[in-house]
């Protein structure tokens, strides 16, 4: 701002010393601004700072030798000193603006795009002015040597500062105040050295002198600013539409001066320079082309590599595996096998993310090394994955499907853990002649298909007319393989079906749709229901086995379907657990059930029951809030903790989180704990030590061995000493003749429960006298 005032002021003064004195002033003060601030702002490129300064300053010497001459001689010399130091300064301010504001590069070794586009523009620049310039100077004998050099020195250096400065006028990228000041004062230079080479006498020297003092102190301030340091960034030599015209004028200059040539020149064409301008130009722009394809090729590349991997394992994604998928269906039979990692999501609740991703990352590793060359495995989703089998020999997509669940059934390592991560897998083939084999054979692992109710039977979906779920019936069983995608689905439902009938690996079957939909349908019908009032809760009584008297009773779920009649826990519960209804249906059941025992409570006193036994799903007590929930049924009913019983599987616990949480909260709140179907599910009996757990139901299966012919109670006599020692209350299930209960209170058993005594009915307490007429 300074030098803008002095150098407007500065073309006021009349030419003389006092004007010599200011501008020497605002010159030199400029080169000691520029290494003060080199210094002080320490940028790594100080080098090239020094350097511009060096150049700086001999051109001002050569201004002073200039001013002194012509204020003592009253006119200069020519060729003189002063041409010297100009010619020597402007190489030193060339390389030096050019490497001040060249983009640090991390992929040396290439020719930089700067560099070359600096070449082009010269090169073409450079053709004019040496055909209209400086050949016509050089080649005149009729002036001395070294004059002629000199003069021709000029228009030279004005194509180098041209071809330095054009390319930075025209960068694209962020700038740094310091860049922008460095830029304005070349742009200032770049025009004075134009007009002065090309139009000598157009404008006033004055001006000129003054143009150049603003760019000094613009370049003083382009040093002094601390943002001087940071180095310069851009979009790394990208070809921006101006950068692109300039580069495309430059090139079509060398025809337009033979064509001026031509035209005007009376026949004198200066081929050589044409031609060997022209050869030089094509290999530049050559370059300059084939370093950008080959750029641009890199980056697609890469940008594609990105768009088909998954980050963290390096697996192909379900994108590219989809596309790899559909590719080896058309051509051989196949088998598609889906993978997900039930324990996945408590490693990552309980062990945090960084533990499951390493544990991701252990099963990426294990799959990858278990399937063989040519197969492929990926990553789906969060925790799932996919493998994709050829059949090269019949058999091979079982032999796989075999060998990965048997990997994944041992503990994954992960950091310090050893994680049992749950694998359900899903195997479907491509080769049609596996669906009819397939459907009139099953080859499930442990499902059960008739404790769903068939599909054929209409929903209330159906009678309401919300077809939400209605129509779906897709017949799969007699559809041919549309492609990969069908096969995924199939392998997907394959999968879901291993999960939710607790398998690890189940093969598809047309089957396996049908009841897919009707589990959909289920569980639409439900979600009615449960807003009709549909449900009922139902209670069994538990027997002391020493005096036959009911202690408590367990709470039991019916659902009365509109349509279909009574339809069975067995069959409903998965669903609603698997569609999250479960959550407000058992708190519901929980309610009703709690409410009962105060209202038996008020109307028969002692003769009530002891405590009420409820069953909670997995799936509730994962749920966050759930405590709290059952604490406030507690409050809401007035019944005090020690009269409610909470029945959990141990698998429920098994996996722990927030389900061992929930436990240990209501425990500790003093509601019991009771493991129920006990001996049917892991059956750790570590368990019993680390969850606190107050009663045992022992499962109905060991009950019914009591009375088989040729077995022995075995496991109800060994778990009566399982309780005695754990001083757990044991209570026998599913007690159907005199002859168990018999047996089992000589074992030792105090608490049974079970068709024998009593079935689950909406109302077993009240005294049979108090209903009937006397
Ligand atoms: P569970 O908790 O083991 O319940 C005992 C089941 O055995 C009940 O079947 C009961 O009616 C039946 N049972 C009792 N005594 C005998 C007997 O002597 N012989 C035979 N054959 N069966 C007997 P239910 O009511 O059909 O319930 C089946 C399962 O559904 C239950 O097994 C439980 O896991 C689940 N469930 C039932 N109600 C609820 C509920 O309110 N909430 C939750 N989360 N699950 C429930
Ligand atoms: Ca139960
Ligand atoms: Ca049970």
């Amino acid at each position: 701002m300074c030098g803008l005032v002095v150098a407007v002021g500065y073309t006021a003064l009349p030419y003389g010393w006092v004007s010599l004195t200011v501008s020497t002033a605002v010159s030199a003060g400029s080169c000691v601004v520029m290494m003060a601030g080199t210094r002080r702002n320490r940028p790594a490129s100080a080098g090239n700072w020094y350097l511009f300064v060096s150049g700086v300053a001999t051109w001002i010497l050569g201004d002073i030798v200039y001013a002194v001459q012509i204020l003592v001689g009253g006119a200069a010399a020519f060729p003189s000193w002063a041409d010297a130091l100009y010619l020597g300064a402007y190489p030193m301010l060339t390389v030096a603006l050019f490497r001040l504001t060249r983009e640090r590069r991390t992929d040396r070794g290439f020719l930089s795009g700067n560099l070359i586009d600096s070449a082009i523009i010269g090169v073409g620049v450079g053709i004019v002015y040496w055909t209209f310039m400086i050949e016509p100077v050089v080649t005149d004998s009729s002036i001395p040597v070294l004059t002629r050099l000199v003069t021709a020195g000029y228009p030279t250096v004005g194509v180098l500062l041209c071809a330095v400065i054009t390319p930075i006028l025209l960068r694209r990228g962020p700038r740094s105040p310091s860049l922008w000041l460095l830029t304005a004062g070349s742009a200032i230079t770049l025009a004075g050295n134009i007009s002065y080479t090309l139009l000598p006498h157009a404008v006033d020297p004055v001006y000129l002198y003054a143009g150049y003092l603003v760019a000094y102190t613009c370049w003083a301030a382009a040093a002094a600013h601390p943002s001087m340091a940071r180095p310069v960034t851009g979009d790394r030599d990208g070809l921006g539409r101006s950068r692109l015209l300039v580069l495309t004028g430059s090139t079509l200059l060398v025809p337009a001066v033979l064509l001026v040539q031509g035209e005007h020149g009376g026949g004198r064409v200066s081929w050589a320079a044409v031609a060997v301008g022209s050869m030089a130009l094509f290999v530049l722009v050559a370059t300059r082309m084939s370093g950008y394809v080959s750029r641009v090729d890199i980056q697609a590349r890469q940008l594609r590599e990105l768009a088909m991997r998954d980050d963290l394992t390096g697996l192909p994604n379900r994108r590219d595996f989809e596309q790899r998928a559909t590719l080896a269906v058309q051509t051989a039979p196949c088998h598609m096998i889906m993978i997900d990692l039930a324990g996945f999501k408590h490693v990552n609740d309980r062990l945090g993310r960084a533990v499951g991703d390493q544990a991701l990352i252990a099963v990426a590793e294990l799959l990858r090394q278990s399937i063989r060359d040519g197969d492929v495995v990926a990553r789906m989703g969060a925790d799932e994955f996919a493998v994709l089998v050829h059949d090269t020999l019949p058999g091979d997509g079982e032999a796989v499907a075999g060998r990965l669940a048997e990997v994944l059934r041992h503990p994954v390592h992960a950091g310090e853990h050893e994680l049992l991560l749950n694998a359900r897998m899903g195997v479907a083939s491509s080769a049609p002649s596996a669906l009819p084999a397939t459907s009139s054979g099953p080859r499930l692992s442990s499902i059960s298909s008739s404790a769903l109710p068939s599909s054929s039977t209409s929903s209330i979906a159906d009678r309401a007319g919300t077809g939400s779920v209605s129509g779906a019936s897709s017949g799969v069983s007699g559809v041919s393989l549309d492609g990969a995608a069908e096969l995924i689905r199939r392998a997907d439902t394959a999968r879901y079906a291993a999960k939710t009938s607790g398998g690890q690996l189940v093969e598809y079957t047309p089957e396996l749709d049908e009841r897919t939909e009707a589990a959909e349908r289920l569980g639409a019908d439900l979600r009615h229901s449960l807003d009709d009032g549909d449900f009922q809760v139902v209670y069994q009584p538990i027997i002391d086995l020493r005096d036959d008297r009911p202690v408590a009773v367990e709470a039991l779920v019916r659902w009365t379907h509109p349509v279909r009649g009574p339809v069975s826990p067995a069959a409903f519960i998965p669903v609603a657990e698997d569609n999250g209804l479960i959550v407000e249906l058992g708190e519901w059941i929980m309610r009703t059930a709690c409410r009962r025992l105060a209202d038996w409570r008020t109307t028969l006193g002692a003769e009530a029951p002891l405590y009420i036994s409820v069953n909670v799903s997995p799936r509730q007590l994962s749920e966050p809030g759930f405590p709290a929930v059952v604490l406030a049924i507690l409050a809401e009913t007035g019944l005090e903790p020690a009269a409610l019983l909470v029945e959990v599987t141990e698998t429920a616990i098994f996996g722990g989180g927030t389900a061992i949480e929930a436990v240990e909260t209501l425990h500790r709140a003093g509601i019991r704990i009771a493991l129920d179907d006990f001996g049917t599910g892991h059956s750790s009996l570590g368990l019993l030590r680390t969850v606190p757990v107050d009663v045992l139901k022992i499962d109905k299966s060991f009950v019914d061995e009591i009375t088989e012919p040729g077995r022995r109670a075995v496991v109800v006599d060994a778990l009566i000493h399982v309780c005695a020692g754990l001083d757990l209350r044991a209570v026998a299930e599913g007690v159907e003749t005199a002859e168990q209960a018999e047996y089992l209170r000589e074992l030792g058993y105090h608490y049974a429960q079970g068709y024998h005594f009593g079935r689950p009915v909406p109302d077993p307490i009240t005294p049979v006298a108090d209903t009937l007429p006397v």
